[in-house]
């Protein structure tokens, strides 16, 4: 016996491609007669007492399995790190998480270094990293707010 709420819903999909969805643990029992080789007529009280052959039940799926079959028919595909993409799209998802690593390795980095110099220094090294910053940023033609006075 399954513990799962009624209101969770399975649709099953049939050969001429109707999808009939019923509660979870219903479609469930209907899964485990089919897969031990039962193929019957029964009555769905909880699709309009509709009347279906299960031999032309090709799948049970669950909503989330029912909105990837969407999205694969809308064109999209879902990549290796679970994202889904438009098929023209190329996948940019591992520089992206790259990218986010090596900003936490050098947000880490820099987090340990402050931490052991005296104030003078870091007062120093925000200065280098903040004319570093603005370089960047003139390269890009943006405007940089320096967090640091020149002194003198
Ligand atoms: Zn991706």
């Amino acid at each position: 016996m399954t513990n799962l709420p009624t209101q969770i819903q399975k649709c099953i999909i049939l050969r001429n491609g109707s999808e009939i969805w019923i509660p979870a643990v219903k479609a469930e029992q209907l899964e485990q007669a089919c897969i031990s080789g039962e193929r019957c007529f029964v009555k769905l009280k909880d699709a309009g007492d509709r009347t279906i052959n299960t031999a032309d039940i090709v799948e049970f799926l669950t909503a989330e399995q029912m909105n990837d079959r969407a999205r694969l028919k809308a064109g999209e595909y879902k990549c290796s790190f679970g994202n889904w993409h438009d098929k023209k799209k190329i996948c940019d998802c591992k520089n992206i998480a790259h990218k986010k690593y090596m900003e936490l390795v050098c947000k880490k980095q820099e987090e340990k270094v402050m931490r052991e110099k005296t104030s003078e220094e870091r007062d120093s090294i925000k200065l280098t990293l903040d004319e570093m910053r603005q370089k960047l940023a003139n390269k890009f033609g943006m405007k940089f707010k320096m967090a640091i006075k020149k002194k003198g």
